[in-house]
């Protein structure tokens, strides 16, 4: 049998860890002092592309390779921090060009190329705010999140563009300006502007804009139980937090080559694919094609990744494609592995050890926190099953929430409740955009509620429960059943529809929706053929119901509410608990 507990020594490090003694160091720490190894901006402004790129494109580091990019079809191409500062000042300079305001929506919808990181930090560094779009979602998760947040400038790609945006340009009156990355020799697509020629146009001189700490950087969307996607609002003083957070949970180290696999269109992609490993002067690797088993291993081998943070529905693909494969590689210079996003299973962990010659040590955090927030660090001994303890910096509880609203800070060891963190790390969201109510919510007193359930036990690993609403994780992508239901009550069959997350081995849960039909429509299966395809096109592959099943009426509440707990037990056989508030018959 394994034990319970991987423990960590010394003998096991290839580097000595930032964070040696956790309790101490912890005990020492101050955000102040964290803040104090950044460089700042002259008259004491704060920006994000500053730290990021500009500090080391100007500085000792200006040759070592920043980026790698590996693209799909086998090209390989390196920017130098100097090239990349080039680069984000010629973006900043087109943005300036086209007359953008400080403060102002830049959108990127690409998959990862080059392009998709300059304008990112280039936006930064013009002081506009930044907001990937994750590239396999549908015309209608992008137009809701552009209208949300009055997107001004969409880079792009000419056949993303072409496939999904093209025809929503009606619906957008924020929308004033598409770059595209063109991709063939025909004509420019009417409304258009080729991203690549308008760069060649400006200067590569420029200086950051004059941003301060508090102003916002970056928006990142999210989703809820009910309503609209939520826009999580960044600022740059998240870089205090994306820099001691690479520091002490990845361990970053300069002469690191850091691997990220998380797609910037979410937050893992941005805060660590992009900002963390820059700061630390390393050499990030960017991966352009999707997830396959052989080449991840030859990539972790050939490009000599030493650290490497990924997500458990990859770790349990690459479990799955078997250990023949794995023993074709070998990963000496591999010194820290790190998984975010869902939960890690204890056999994971083990097949990070057994397989990679290291643990996996999971981490965790989410798209309004901006950063790691508890953490297996390299040199504690790790719990398989746990999410770790506490950066520092961070403080965490578990909450009870009372029947009145009001909470208990449970001091229990083992019992469970609403994971909370207290206010006052940098990289906090600091509101979702026009939804002060929403946010307002989030908090009981000094406390954000993190929306998880969780443990912790007698030594201070915190344990993952499950969600305390109904939000869906496949493939470590959080999924709002609210825009799934929206998006299937759009086909003219559809009366009702209720969404849920079903468990699945492999990718965490998979989406299946349930409907129920207006009169005059058979529930065969050409209507849910055609149902599944709808909600594809519509939302894209990586949110669409994977799975539908036709029922006479979903059970709701009386006061309205699609029960989708009652659809979920039902669904797997499980109990079907407090049924009070049951609209009789359903
Ligand atoms: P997102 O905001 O999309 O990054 O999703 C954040 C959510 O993912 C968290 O609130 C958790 O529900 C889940 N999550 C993140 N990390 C972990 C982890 N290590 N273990 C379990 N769930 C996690």
């Amino acid at each position: 049998m394994r034990p319970s507990v991987i423990v960590k020594s010394p003998q096991d490090w290839k580097l000595p860890p930032h964070l040696a003694d956790y309790a101490a160091q912890r005990a020492a720490f101050t955000w102040d002092q964290a803040r104090s190894q950044l460089d700042g901006l002259p008259g004491g402004g704060l920006n994000i592309a500053h730290e990021a790129v500009d500090r080391h494109g100007q500085g000792p580091r200006r040759d070592q390779v920043a980026l790698r990019w590996l693209g799909k079809n086998g090209q390989i191409e390196d920017y130098s921090y100097a090239d990349l500062m080039a680069l984000t000042h010629r973006f900043a300079n087109v943005l300036q060009t086209l007359g953008v305001a400080k403060g102002e929506g830049v959108f990127v919808l690409a998959g990862r190329i080059p392009e998709l990181y300059v304008a990112v930090l280039g936006s930064l560094k013009h002081g506009s705010v930044a907001c990937p779009l994750f590239s396999a979602f549908g015309p209608e998760p992008i137009a809701t999140r552009l209208k949300l947040g009055e997107g001004k400038v969409l880079v792009t790609t000419e056949i993303l563009y072409r496939r999904k945006v093209a025809g929503l340009h009606g619906q957008l009156p924020h929308l004033k300006h598409v770059l595209l990355v063109r991709e063939g020799s025909g004509p420019q697509p009417v409304g258009t502007l080729d991203l690549a020629q308008i760069m060649d146009h400006v200067g590569d001189a420029a200086t950051p804009a004059a941003t301060v700490a508090e102003d916002m950087a970056l928006l990142h969307f999210t989703s809820g139980t009910t309503g609209a996607p939520k826009g999580a609002i960044h600022v740059h003083e998240a870089v205090v937090a994306h820099h001691a957070t690479g520091k002490y949970a990845l361990d970053l180290h300069a002469e690191d080559v850091f691997w990220c696999t998380a797609d910037p269109g979410w937050v893992t992609g941005t805060s660590y694919g992009i900002i963390a490993p820059l700061l630390h002067g390393v050499t990030s690797i960017i991966d352009e094609a999707d997830f396959d088993a052989e080449r991840w291993y030859r990539i972790l081998e050939e490009q000599q990744v030493s650290v490497w943070y990924t997500a458990p529905t990859a770790i349990r693909m690459l479990m799955k494609a078997g250990p023949e494969l794995a023993g074709k590689h070998r990963f000496p210079k591999l010194r820290f592995v790190a998984s975010v996003g869902e939960p890690l299973n204890p056999e994971a962990v083990w097949w990070g050890k057994e397989t990679l010659g290291l643990p996996i040590h999971d981490n965790w955090w989410q798209t309004e926190t901006g950063g790691i927030m508890i953490a297996n660090t390299p040199a504690l001994d790790i719990k398989p099953g746990s999410m770790g303890k506490p950066l520092p910096g961070v403080d965490a509880c578990i909450l009870e929430r009372r029947e009145d609203g009001s909470t208990r800070l449970v001091e229990e060891p083992n019992v469970e409740g609403e994971l909370a963190l207290k206010r006052g790390w940098p990289s906090m969201f600091r509101g979702y955009l026009h939804q002060e109510e929403r946010y307002r919510k989030c908090f009981s007193g000094d406390w954000y509620l993190t929306g998880d359930l969780a443990k912790r036990d007698e030594d201070g690993y915190f344990w993952f429960v499950g969600r305390a609403d109904d939000v869906i994780k496949s493939a470590g992508h959080l999924i709002g059943p609210f825009e799934v239901e929206s998006a299937l009550m759009e086909h003219p069959a559809v009366a009702e529809a209720g969404v849920i997350g079903k468990p699945d081995p492999v990718v965490g849960e998979t989406v299946k929706a349930f409907v129920s039909l207006k009169p005059g429509h058979a529930a065969d299966d050409a209507l849910n053929l055609e149902l599944l395809g709808f909600a594809r096109k519509r939302l894209g592959a990586a949110v669409a119901p994977k799975e539908i099943a036709f029922l006479a009426t979903l059970p709701r509440t009386r006061s309205g509410k699609i029960m989708r707990r009652l659809l979920k037990a039902r669904e797997l056989g499980l109990p079907e608990g407090d049924l009070s508030t049951l609209e009789s018959g359903a």
